[in-house]
């Protein structure tokens, strides 16, 4: 049965027994290019949707963006752009590269499959509007003159109970918690802002124009969709506190009911050279970036072969090391796919170690063992792989498919071998069978230098394109 680690109640817990799975996901401040460190929170969380999926669930994926917000202002102002235009081209980008990683689509990149309800913050204003003035109605939220309106941590008892935190160590706390002189405790946080002269702001007769303060577009938007509770909430550790536990305060005390979520769900930071990613320290990757270099499987192999719960260390290496590893694993299945001859296999006895490895799932999803299993498999199969007999080869290139597949990695079919690299192969093969060694060593050198490799199988010549060099 699958277990998954609850940051609210610190214990591995079963899931909900309900069908329809809804699942929230913080989305990114788009102020800027996403980075890698956004691809490992996406990239796990669109293996979780894959997996509850194909477990029979039907999950109801839904993910924010944040695209008003005090950074966005900031950079439209030092470009002497829009807010509304620099929040516009950053979604965008977000979208394209989300699309680009194979996230929300299926796993052939062919349909979105996978779907991903993607709500910006600005289409939800009446909403957000709405949610304020009915903590202000209950008596958590108020208003300060000129300022804004400011959720009054000391009226939630529950505050605190997501990240162990106290209302009292909160005062301490001042990350990314707006300061105001006249708020009530150190740790209140805003809900709603009036605008300063020049600042994008939304008419809302009850509570005075303004904009959305960062933690209220959640729970505005997700109660939209989902109601006032929900199964699973999603994203990166970093958002523990104060973000997530203002989530809390602010959807218990609007409604009533607790909990909120069910499930409570962190990934790991992502850190480059063992520090955080940085625009002044020079080691900020973008995903673009990223996937000029490398496909964007590299990406997801380095994000899912540690566990969601670990930070990262990212370095240059531990990308080539992924893209050899993904080689090798193309090259395998090539060798199927060659040994099987076209044979389709129909439904196949499941291969133990496979569902062994997939086992490993249900262990508050320890992809890394299972990943890890489903490639010790595939080396012990590797010695004696040439003999294994058509419909075998046919049966294990499809589970293996199936079994990567799961994880959204996809590896295309081998590619078409030239007319002319396969007519080198055959004179060379020919050759060889005279005992021409010389001639059938030039065919080869010529055929390296279409960029192939060749392996003599007990099935013929087998060609794999030549493994680029990653560095
Ligand atoms: P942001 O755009 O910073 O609001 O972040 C959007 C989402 O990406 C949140 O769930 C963050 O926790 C996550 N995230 C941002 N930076 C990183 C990182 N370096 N490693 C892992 N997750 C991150």
């Amino acid at each position: 049965m699958l277990r998954l680690w609850n940051t609210l109640s610190r214990e591995k817990e079963p899931l909900p027994d309900r069908k329809e799975l809804r699942l929230f996901v913080c989305g990114p401040t788009v102020n800027d290019y996403a980075h890698i460190g956004h691809a490992r929170t996406y990239i796990f969380f669109d293996f979780l949707a894959r997996y509850l999926r194909a477990r029979g669930r039907d999950v109801f994926y839904l993910q924010n963006i944040t695209n008003i917000d005090d950074k966005i202002i900031r950079r439209a102002a030092e470009e002497g752009k829009k807010a509304a235009d620099v929040a516009d081209f950053f979604m965008e980008a977000y979208l394209a590269d989300m699309a680009a990683l194979g996230i929300g689509m299926s796993a052939d990149g062919k349909e979105k499959a996978e779907k991903i309800i993607y709500a910006p913050a600005t289409k939800f204003i009446p909403q957000i509007a709405a949610q304020v003035e009915r903590l202000a109605q209950k008596g958590f939220a108020y208003r300060i003159e000129g300022d804004g309106w400011y959720f009054d941590i000391a009226k939630f008892a529950g505050y605190g109970k997501l990240s162990g935190r106290t209302a009292l160590q909160a005062e301490d706390s001042v990350s990314r918690i707006d300061e105001s002189v006249g708020k009530r405790n150190k740790g209140d946080f805003c809900l709603w802002k009036f605008s300063k002269p020049g600042e994008p702001e939304w008419p809302a007769p009850q509570i005075g124009a303004g904009r959305p303060g960062w933690h209220i577009e959640d729970t505005a938007i997700s109660e939209f969709y989902f109601g006032p509770q929900y199964e699973i909430h999603g994203g990166g550790v970093d958002l523990k506190f104060p973000h997530h536990e203002a989530e809390i305060a602010q959807q218990e005390s609007a409604s009533g009911k607790a909990p909120f979520v069910r499930i409570w769900m962190h990934t790991g930071a992502l850190l480059v050279d063992g520090r955080k990613m940085s625009k002044s320290l020079g080691n900020f990757v973008t995903i673009r970036g990223f996937l000029e270099k490398y496909g964007a499987n590299v990406l997801r192999w380095i994000a899912l072969t540690h566990h969601y719960r670990s930070p990262i260390d990212y370095t240059e290496e531990s990308a080539a090391q992924a893209a050899h590893t993904l080689d090798g694993i193309a090259n395998f299945l090539a060798k199927l796919e060659f040994l099987a001859e076209g044979t389709r296999a129909g439904t196949p006895e499941p291969l133990k170690p496979l569902e062994e490895a997939e086992e490993k799932l249900e262990d508050d999803l320890n992809v890394p063992q299972a990943l890890a299993g489903a490639l010790a498999f595939a080396s012990e199969l590797q010695p004696a792989l040439w003999n294994i007999p058509r419909e075998e080869a046919a049966a294990a290139l499809s589970q293996f498919r199936r079994f990567f597949g799961m994880f959204g990695f996809d590896f295309a079919p081998p590619p078409e071998i030239p007319e002319n690299a396969r007519k080198l192969a055959a004179e060379r093969d020919e050759f060889r069978g005279n005992k021409q060694f010389d001639k059938a060593d030039a065919l080869r050198r010529k055929i390296n230098g279409l960029g192939f490799d060749i392996e003599d199988t007990p099935k013929g010549p087998f060609l794999w394109p030549q493994p680029k060099n990653h560095n």
